[in-house]
């Protein structure tokens, strides 16, 4: 049986993980190639357009696949375990419509339209939250960027940090403070408008098919219908956790699956003159794949049943905030332990350019910089249970 064999629940998942899986094993060729050049995989983006990927959250209504939590989970999780870049890339634009999809913030013709939009033409978008100043946007800072009243609409100056596969993107929906005011609101930006540009400022050495350049916008004119998120207009209730999140994880234990696969091949083609056979018999090389084993296990049974449990149980959605962070924190460290395994299991070849081994390794460090942050996930339990 293999990996994903558990966790597959009717036919339409089978045939979406199937054209994932040829996504995916294609992306895991042109990896290398991708990470020596630090290029952006543009070719995998245009496979995703292709095979009609970028639309699989669009709402049924309007064209698109409707996925679900679950099944957006088990999808980037099998398409990280060729190309994690591209598969948390993909996954902001996949949440981000999912989030617009369950929550229906903006003007219904508004979002009917960028619907349409992603499914006929393929656009892409993204959030552009982080600021040098701010940095991550979940600790509550205010943003820099401004959006001021104009005679037309609204003009917006700032710069965004962070903003993945920006030089493949078409639309941003950037943060910005509202005039002089602490509101706080998402404006939509058209990337082909005067005054935006992308600065290539992404020189990392984990993650870099993210391409998370610095999005600048100079003195650019928006109409008035571009604010299409303001706080003041969320709802009294307050809003819903970002469950859409869950894409983090499941991209990085992707990233571990495709480490513990080199690990197995590994040991069982490797074979030394001080042994009799490969090192697959070694009782400590067991050993090791054992552990593997069982934290995916653990990590992947979390990450699916709390997916299935948003998807179920919707009644329950407003009380699962803390849920969803301890899931990212459990599986993002889980997949750091895994690649970690995999890499002892392979020895020092783990850390030659030519072998994945060493880009996992380097990927699923960035797992900690995605939100939520660990610290806050153990806070929020915390408070949690001293409230309770
Ligand atoms: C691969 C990748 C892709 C990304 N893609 C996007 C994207 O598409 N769009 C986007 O908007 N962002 C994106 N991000 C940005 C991400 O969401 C974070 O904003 C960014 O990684 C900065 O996080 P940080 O924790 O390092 O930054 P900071 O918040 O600056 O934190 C730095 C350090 O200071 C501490 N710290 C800072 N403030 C506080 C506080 N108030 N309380 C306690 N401790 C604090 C933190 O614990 C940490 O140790 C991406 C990040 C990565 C790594």
């Amino acid at each position: 049986m293999n990996l994903y064999e558990p966790f597959i629940q009717n036919d339409r998942q089978r045939e979406l993980l199937d054209m994932t899986a040829k996504l995916a094993d294609t992306f895991a060729t042109r990896g290398e190639k991708f990470d020596r050049e630090d290029a952006f995989p543009f070719e995998n983006v245009e496979d995703l357009k292709a095979a009609g990927y970028v639309s699989l959250t669009v709402p049924e209504e309007y064209g698109g696949k409707e996925i679900s939590l679950y099944e957006l989970v088990m999808l980037q999780e099998r398409l990280a375990t060729g190309d994690a870049a591209t598969s948390l890339s993909i996954g902001w634009h996949l949440g981000g419509l999912m989030e617009l999809s369950e929550n229906r913030p903006w003007d219904e013709v508004l979002f009917k339209s960028l619907c349409e939009k992603v499914v006929t033409e393929r656009v892409l978008i993204n959030r552009a939250a982080t600021e040098p100043a701010t940095g991550s946007p979940t600790r509550g800072g205010l943003p820099e960027t401004r959006a001021v009243k104009s005679d037309r609409g609204w003009i917006i100056d700032g710069r965004k940090t962070f903003t993945s596969m920006a030089k493949a993107l078409d639309y941003s929906l950037v943060s910005a403070r509202i005039g002089d005011s602490d509101e706080k609101g998402f404006f939509l930006v058209d990337h082909s408008l005067d005054g935006v540009r992308i600065e290539e400022t992404w020189d990392t050495i984990a993650m870099q098919g993210t391409g998370s350049d610095d999005l600048v916008l100079d003195d650019v004119s928006l109409s008035t219908e571009a604010l299409v998120e303001r706080d003041r207009d969320k709802p009294e209730g307050g809003v819903l956790p970002k469950a859409w999140l869950l894409h983090i994880p499941a991209c990085y234990i992707g990233v571990a699956i495709a480490a513990r696969n080199e690990a197995i091949t590994f040991a069982k083609e490797y074979s030394p003159n001080s042994l009799p056979g490969p090192i697959k018999d070694v009782p400590e090389v067991q050993r090791k794949i054992g552990e593997i084993e069982l934290e995916l296990f653990k990590a992947r049974q979390i990450l699916y049943s709390v997916a299935d449990k948003w998807v179920k149980e919707p009644h329950k959605r407003s009380a699962m905030g803390e849920e969803l962070g301890a899931v990212k924190h459990i599986v993002t460290n889980s997949a750091f332990k895994v690649v970690d395994t995999a890499m002892r299991i392979v020895g020092a070849r783990s850390l030659f350019k030519s072998n994945p081994m060493q880009r996992h390794y380097r990927n699923v460090r960035a797992g900690l910089h995605n939100p939520p942050m660990d610290d806050m996930v153990i806070s929020q339990l915390a408070h949690r249970a001293l409230e309770q």
